[in-house]
């Protein structure tokens, strides 16, 4: 099958490729995919060394040095998100863009909402070389510990832009499989893959058979602006997650208990 491409000249933040089948009026809206390259990554020593324990491991801080300089210049953070609009909406599903999403509480989330940005952050994808040519554990934990860091940064730096350049104030994510698996299942990466586009080809993350994300230090979601913070973490009951971002909330998982899927 034929495809012509439709270019119209509006800012490419909401500029859609319009792709039309020759001699027909069907058309899909594609938005392009925004990349954020080139995210500083500065490391904070103090925080590093804590979150490893160094000061029980003294033996092992010139080895920790080492490693340091190998992998510090290979640290490259990226994130990429688009800006797309909710279509139809039911109690249990929502479209957004061309894309059709099943969750009450996506669903509930993005009940008053009308733009949202479905996004990717990673650490990127050029310590799995490092990390997979070795045995050593602490090293691979020192590793998988910088990762961390600059998923951090990567995450950081997309809503310090989502927030200047498109004037949110509050965002708020959900993330499929993060917390309760009937919040938002694990299996709906893939739409949020497809909706996003070539995010292997843009930043180096992809998706695993049982939709897993590598590299490991990835997330995905949606961003969405609203006034009260949201996090998948308010409804999730593991305990001593390291990655915690706020405290579970029975109240709102009984106010969100009809929303469950
Ligand atoms: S507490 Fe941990 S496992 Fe649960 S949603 Fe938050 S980050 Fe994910």
């Amino acid at each position: 099958m034929l495809w012509s491409r439709q270019y119209q000249a509006i800012p490419r933040a909401f500029l859609p490729f319009t792709l039309t089948r020759p001699g027909t009026n069907n058309s899909i809206a594609l938005k392009p995919m925004n990349v954020l390259r080139d995210i500083p990554f500065q490391l904070a020593e103090a925080d590093f060394q804590s979150r490893l324990h160094l000061d029980r491991f003294p033996d092992s801080r010139a080895g920790v040095q080492e490693l340091l300089q190998a992998a510090l210049p290979l640290i490259r953070p990226k994130a990429l998100f688009k800006v797309s609009f909710i279509g139809r909406r039911t109690d249990s599903t929502v479209q957004i863009d061309e894309t059709l999403f099943a969750s009450r509480v996506l669903s509930r989330n993005l009940k008053e909402v009308e733009r949202v940005f479905p996004y990717v952050a990673t650490c990127g994808d050029e310590l799995e070389a490092l990390e997979s040519g070795t045995t050593d554990l602490f090293a691979r934990f020192c590793l998988d510990t910088l990762k961390e860091l600059a998923l951090l940064a990567a995450r950081d730096r997309l809503l310090e832009h989502l927030r200047a350049a498109y004037g949110v104030r509050e965002l708020s994510s959900m993330n499929p499989g993060s917390g309760d698996a009937r919040l938002w299942p694990i299996s709906q990466q893939r739409p949020l893959f497809d909706l996003l586009g070539d995010v292997e080809g843009a930043i180096g993350v992809r998706l695993t058979a049982s939709l897993l994300m590598v590299p490991n230090k990835s997330v995905s979601g949606i961003l969405f602006p609203t006034e009260v913070r949201f996090e998948s973490c308010q409804l999730c009951t593991r305990q001593g997650c390291p990655r915690r971002r706020a405290p579970y909330s029975g109240e709102l998982a009984e106010a969100l208990s009809s929303f469950h899927g």
